[in-house]
């Protein structure tokens, strides 16, 4: 860990004389000491802070050793390692004269399930969102409206360190603010936000598939420090058809026939994305046929033009025969000549061959 700045946590320039370095510590330890801010998880992290600040600063040789290392500087006065090198270097000095950052609330996620039907149309969608908002009664801050706030006193109100900044420029005491909260506004209890369960209506164009994102600009979580919302994402699920399967725009059906449908030809009402529609199946049709219905199929999002919809012939085949029934197939069966079934001549002939 890089060593904060200890300066800044005292609200003391550089130059500071032992006298004012003590001054410093005894006025923010009456301020942050854990008796009088009890359960104040925040003041009891301040009061570690400025005393780990003090016992540093207020050793000269310390400090001498201090003002050499800066991030650097080990309590226990050893080197730092490589690893703390780099982070001080990558973060710390990357930060070095940068101003504080505009807070942005956090992104959200939720997954929306919709069956293939309502892809081809497309659809609207009401979710309940569970999101974070700036709460109204004081504007974010957290500070109770009216008396709620005061200036801070280390910085001045200016919000930034004294002295040269050589870590941040933020005040440690009022984290950049300029003002410090003493009353905590009531309905968020001091956080600034409030959750709320969010109404939200969503567009889902046609065509989408699983794992596509739709992204809702500012329907995320609100911050309660000034600066814009996060985004919503809404992540695509198309759930698993009992008919029908995707294949990019093209839907597949898989239709079962009977033998004597295929071998006689029939109509079969089949399923469309829509609803229902007959289709003349031929005499003659061989398993495996594929009858292609055009435009029946899913759009690409953002275009009117549809794939087809694909009805591939399956034949079902009984495995419940009474014996009436197989004497009866037995009998048609031996009707046939080799020629009625030109495939299986051909089959037979070649395995003859091989003898
Ligand atoms: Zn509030
Ligand atoms: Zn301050």
């Amino acid at each position: 860990m890089a060593t904060p700045d200890y300066y800044n946590m005292l609200g003391i320039s550089r130059k500071a004389t032992p006298d004012d370095i003590k001054k410093a510590y005894r006025r923010l330890a009456l301020r942050w000491h854990p008796d009088r801010n009890p359960g104040d998880d925040t003041a009891e992290q301040h009061f570690k802070d400025i005393t780990a600040a003090y016992a540093c600063l207020s050793d000269g040789e310390e400090r001498t050793r201090y003002d050499r290392l800066g991030p650097l500087y080990q309590p226990d006065g050893r080197p730092p390692r490589p690893e703390e090198l780099n982070e001080v270097l990558g973060t710390v000095w990357g930060n070095l004269w940068g101003r504080r950052k505009k807070a942005r609330g956090e992104d959200l996620r939720y997954t929306v399930s919709l069956p293939l039907e309502d892809v081809a149309t497309g659809c609207e969608r009401s979710i309940r969102i569970p999101r974070q908002v700036r709460c109204k009664t004081c504007g974010g801050d957290g500070a109770q409206p009216g008396n709620g706030r005061v200036t801070c006193d280390v910085c001045e109100g200016s919000g930034r360190a004294k002295g040269v900044r050589l870590f941040r420029s933020d005040c440690y005491h009022c984290e950049g603010r300029g003002y410090r909260i003493v009353h905590r506004c009531e309905p968020c209890n001091g956080a600034g936000i409030r959750s709320i369960d969010d109404a939200v209506v969503v567009k889902v164009p046609a065509g989408v598939a699983t794992g596509q994102k739709l992204k809702l600009t500012g329907k995320g979580n609100e911050p309660g420090d000034p600066g814009p919302a996060g985004d919503l994402f809404v992540v695509i699920n198309v759930e698993e058809h009992t008919l029908f399967r995707r294949r990019g725009e093209d839907v597949l059906v898989e239709m079962p026939l009977t033998f004597s449908e295929m071998a006689l030809g029939a109509d079969i009402s089949v399923p469309t994305l829509e609803g229902v529609t007959t289709i003349r199946v031929p005499a003659g049709t061989a398993p495996g046929r594929v009858f292609r219905l055009s435009n029946r199929g899913l759009p690409a999002v953002g275009r009117t033009a549809r794939g087809d919809l694909h009805l591939e012939a399956v034949l079902t085949v009984p495995s419940d025969l009474t014996p009436a029934q197989r004497e009866a197939l037995a009998a048609w069966a031996d009707t046939l000549s080799d020629a009625s079934h030109p495939q299986r001549q051909s089959f037979d002939r070649h395995v003859q061959e091989r003898r």
